[in-house]
Order: structure tokens, then sequence, then C-alpha cells
């Protein structure tokens, strides 16, 4: 059993001012608690929770007038906190003696706040329960008829601008693995990511390279004009570049298109093979680059980013992840075992065949072999197998070509869909693959 879990933001309807105010005071009261505890713990290096509470519970008890288990959740805070500035500040990273407390958060236990109904939960304050009602989302709904559970944790912020509460809700969901019944080989390189289902390769493009540079170079004269403009640390600058939007736009696509992968591999009860990438993953996609950060950041970014965007997707409905070897996946021709020579194109030649491959269907049909090959006690019926033992059709052209699917088709798929008639689904967004329709 896997526990995945998923923070879904709602907001909360327009307070009276009177039950905002509760909050604001809360929040005062809170944020100096966690000063407090982070100033300790950063001070005499008590970092762990459980040492927080012990040492500091009943000071605080006796200061504030809270409910007791905002003292337990002021501690996890905290030493979350103090955690992370004392990493930063070992990488010399902090400048600061002390990390400034600017964005609170309140964290909430399972004694602290209550669902009440579905479109409401009940605070605990120093006042008494205060009942918010919020405004429930297409996603919220999504969670709440999707078999997933409310957890006991939970956050919210004050936007004082519009006396709303901002309320972090955590979804868990328990699933367990089933027994994969065949493979699903995933090649996830630079540009794309390639599937392979029933012997046919779809390609679904991502253009991640183009849209990981395009972004860095977009940021960096951005950062140089507005350097030279107002100073290293402007808020203008940091407005402009909250509106790149980048982190969003790439984590948009990892999530799409892990949803179109894993939902494929749910659909035929298969595992997902993925190739175990190392710790540098993008290598032949930094060649090119010569700036370190650059490469550094590509690293992060794209290839392990969507693998443990597929994995995590995985977990939620269950399929079994199946890692395999990387070494030459898209390089050993899959019917010869010889040598694939590519020019310059993603196209080459078999050495001893002489037949043409796409790139990355070869690596496709590779990572499904070494599947299969992997783990002999738990592998699945080798239902891929041709008459004469081989995974392909000999001689067939038409299978070495990936049906190739632009990021404009699947990346949008809504809008698509509206003129496209896809009867009893309720889902608007779908990707048909094989006669079988993938939502997202
Ligand atoms: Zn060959």
């Amino acid at each position: 059993m896997a526990r995945v879990t998923r923070t879904v933001v709602v907001r909360s309807v327009k307070l009276s001012r009177k039950d905002f105010r509760v909050f604001v005071e809360l929040e005062g009261i809170y944020k100096s608690m966690v000063e407090h505890l982070v100033l300790f713990a950063v001070r005499s290096n008590t970092t762990s929770f459980i040492r927080l509470k012990a040492l500091k519970y009943r000071e605080l008890r006796a200061l504030h007038q809270l409910p007791s288990h905002y003292v337990y959740t002021a501690c996890q805070d905290a030493s979350t906190r103090a955690k992370s500035f004392l990493r930063l500040k070992k990488k010399g990273l902090a400048e600061k003696e002390c990390p400034e407390i600017r964005n609170v958060n309140i964290w909430l236990d399972d004694h602290l706040w209550k669902p009440n109904g579905l479109t409401s939960v009940k605070i605990a304050t120093h006042k008494e329960w205060v009942n918010v009602d919020f405004e429930p989302h297409k996603q919220y709904w999504k969670y709440i008829n999707g078999g997933w559970k409310l957890a006991s944790e939970a956050k919210i912020k004050l936007d004082r601008r519009n006396r709303q509460l901002v309320i972090y809700l955590t979804f868990f969901k328990e699933a367990e693995e089933y027994k994969p019944r065949s493979y699903l080989p995933v090649d996830v390189n630079e540009n794309n990511v390639t599937i392979l289902v029933d012997g046919t390769a779809y390609l679904f493009e991502t253009d991640m390279e183009k849209l990981v540079l395009g972004y860095y170079y977009r940021r960096k004269s951005l950062q140089e004009k507005y350097d030279k403009l107002h100073g290293a640390s402007s808020r203008v600058k940091k407005k402009v570049l909250r509106k790149l939007k980048e982190k969003k736009k790439k984590s948009d696509i990892r999530w799409k298109i892990a949803n179109i992968v894993v939902r494929t591999a749910h659909e035929k009860q298969s595992a997902i093979a993925l190739e175990k990438l190392g710790k540098k993953p993008a290598n032949s996609m930094i060649k090119r680059v010569e700036d370190a950060q650059l490469r550094h950041r590509i690293f992060q970014a794209s290839l392990k980013g969507i693998q443990n965007t597929i994995k995590e997707k995985a977990r939620e409905y269950g399929v079994p992840v199946v890692p395999v070897n990387p070494r030459n996946t898209s390089k050993l021709c899959p019917l010869h075992s010889s040598h694939i020579a590519y020019d310059s194109s993603r196209v080459g030649k078999c050495s001893l065949g002489g037949e043409l491959w796409h790139r990355d269907v070869v690596a496709c049909w590779n990572i499904l072999s070494r599947a299969l090959r992997s783990n002999g006690s738990n592998a699945p019926s080798p239902a891929g197998l041709g008459v004469d033992g081989r995974l392909i059709p000999l001689a067939s052209t038409a299978t070495h070509d990936p049906k190739v699917l632009p990021k404009r088709l699947w990346a949008r798929w809504k809008s698509l869909l509206q003129k496209t008639l896809c009867y009893g689904f309720e889902q608007n967004e779908a990707v048909e693959i094989n006669g079988a329709y993938i939502f997202m």
C-alpha cells in the first residue's frame, strides 16, 4: 500500500470584519510563537520537533491563551523552518543569523480544525470555534468524488486585501499495486516522451529543451535589465519574473504527460518500464550549453522531473514502475542487437539488417525487452512476442516510426475536444490511444 497525498487550495468566502479580526489576532500570536521557537531552535541547534515541544511546551502554554495544539503545530512549523535554515547556512547560502519569519501559514492539526459539511470548516481560535465557508472548485470536487480522503492536517493563510482565508487541504489515497499483465515502456528524453502500446509507438512532443532554454534566456535578460534599473533585489523584478509562470508551465506539461502515460498503463494493467536515470540525466542535452548554472538547472528541471511525476502519478493508480538499465537503449537494434548509426537526424540505420529506426522507438523496444528480461520470476507473459519469438514483426517498416502527437494537440486537448464528439465520458480532456480514450 502506498499513501499518496495532494494539497488542494481553496479560498474562503469574504469573512465578516469581526471574524477576520479573530484570525488576524490568531496569526499574530502564532507568528510570535514560531519566531520565538525558531530563534531558540537555531541558537541551541535543537531542530527536532519532539525536543522543541518537550523544552518549550510549558513556557508557551503559560504565555499564550491559545488552544494547546497550536503549540504543537508551531513547534512543527518552527522545526521545519529551522532545519531548512541550518541546511542553507551550512552551504553558506544564508546571510542572516536567524531566519526571518515573513510568510506565515498557520498549521492546523485534527484538534484545531474539522470539516463542517463539504463546503465549510470549523477552526479553533483563542476566542472560540469559528465557522468558515469556502468556495469549492472543480478540482476540489474531483478529489471529493474521486475516492480521496481528507487528511487531518491543514494550513491557513490570511489574505488581508480580500478579507479571505486561503485554506490548504491535504487529500490522501491508499492505492495497492496490481500485478501487471504486461509492460508499458516509456522513453523520456529532452524533447518528447515516447510510449509503446501494443507494438505502436506514440511520441508526445514536449519541447522541454526549447522551454527550458527559452525561459532561461528570457529570465536572464529580464534580470539584467531590472538589476541595472532597480538593483538586484527589486520587487518589480520579482513581479515580472513571476509573470513568466515558468514553474507552472513546466509542471503542467509534466502532469499532463504523466496522466496520459499512467492512465494508459492502468487501462492495460501494465507496469511502466522506465530508464533508471543517473545523477546527470540530461547529458546529451547539455553538451551544447556552456553555462554551468544553466547546466545545473537543466539537470534538475526536465528529465528527472518528468520521470518523478510519472512515478508519483503511478502510485496514485497503483501502477507498478520497473526501472531498467539505460545503457545504449537507443543505440542497439532491437532485432539484431547490432549498432544503429544515426546521422544528424533522429532516424538511424541498423548496421546489420540495414532497416531504418526512429531513435525513440528503438529506446522503447529496448526498454521493453530489458523489462521482460529483468525480473524473470515476476515477469508477465510477453504478450508482445511475435510468432518467430521476436518482439517485433520483421520487415515491417511502419512499426519503426512513431505516431507523433505534437504538444499543441495533447497539451490543449480541451479546446480540441470541443470540436470532437467524445460520447459517454464526463471528463472533457482526453487523448485517444489505440481506440481507448485516456483522460487528463
Ligand atoms: Zn537491425
